[in-house]
């Protein structure tokens, strides 16, 4: 679904992507561990089309978003850009609503102002996922009323109201409690039981070892191992081994 090849990036001379490539197969679960500064973010925000990259290739579904040319990055035209945003939904760490929108509000709004969906349908739709999260009696209230997990539940059907075929995570639970990360990951890991395609940038490692298909490494702006959950745990790779020993 999605191909990432030699995508370079920096910040004012600072080297934060140097060529990484990746891909990720239909109904895949992908996750990216790595410690604070490494990257992960700006590698989510390249993917997304929130971030322009320095150099390499990006292709959703067969069609490039932006390549290389002359050494440089070159972007696909406005529509061809809109259409292929359409393919994906984001969940950041900071739940990012809109604080003076009402929940079904928060949901329906990209779907009816930016989709062309018609309102009933995208109203259907819309109680539906807060049917499947658990959040039935909340449709009416706003973000300011929900507790964090309930938040980070609503930006979940937010990102699924738009029916994307991949899902990108940005630590969707470094904001919450303990008590509150439990709720949110069990959505994630039903979404996984029905094989949503997610790439899913995590500190849970326990939840990252038993949902991902694959589990990549990154340090520094590269990637240092990859692999499966069984590949990564039982690493060989020293570096891997001390990450993931800090988290037990
Ligand atoms: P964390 O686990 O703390 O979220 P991360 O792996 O997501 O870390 P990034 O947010 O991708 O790391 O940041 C990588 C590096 O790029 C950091 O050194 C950061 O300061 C730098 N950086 C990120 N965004 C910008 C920006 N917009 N302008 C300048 N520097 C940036
Ligand atoms: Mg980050």
């Amino acid at each position: 679904l999605l191909e990432m090849n030699h995508i370079r990036k920096s910040f004012d001379g600072l080297s934060v992507i140097r060529d990484i490539s990746l891909s990720v197969r239909k109904g895949e679960v992908l996750s990216i561990i790595g410690p604070s500064g490494s990257g992960k973010s700006t590698l989510l925000r390249c993917a997304t089309l929130l971030e322009k990259m320095d150099g390499g290739e990006l292709i959703y579904l067969g069609e490039k978003a932006a390549w290389e040319e002359d050494g440089k990055c070159v972007y696909a035209g406005k529509n061809k850009l809109k259409e292929l945003r359409g393919n994906f939904g984001l969940v950041f760490q900071n739940f990012n609503l809109f604080p003076h929108y009402s929940v079904i509000k928060n949901i329906m709004d990209a779907p009816v102002c930016t989709a062309g969906a018609p309102k009933k349908e995208a109203k259907e739709k819309a109680l539906k996922l807060l049917a499947d999260l658990g959040l039935s009696d909340k449709a009416d209230a706003y973000p300011y009323q929900l507790s964090g997990g309930q938040q980070q539940r609503v930006s979940i059907a937010r990102a699924l109201a738009l029916s994307p075929k991949i899902l990108f995570f940005d630590e969707p639970t470094s904001a919450l409690d303990p008590e509150l990360t439990g709720e949110v990951l069990k959505v994630i890991s039903a979404l996984a039981a029905e094989h949503m395609t997610m790439i899913i940038v995590t500190h849970e490692m326990q939840f990252a070892r038993e949902l991902s298909d694959r589990i990549i490494f990154m340090e520094q702006g590269v990637i240092q191992a990859q692999g499966t959950p069984e590949e990564i745990f039982e690493a060989q790779n020293e570096r891997v081994r001390e990450f993931i020993g800090k988290f037990q």
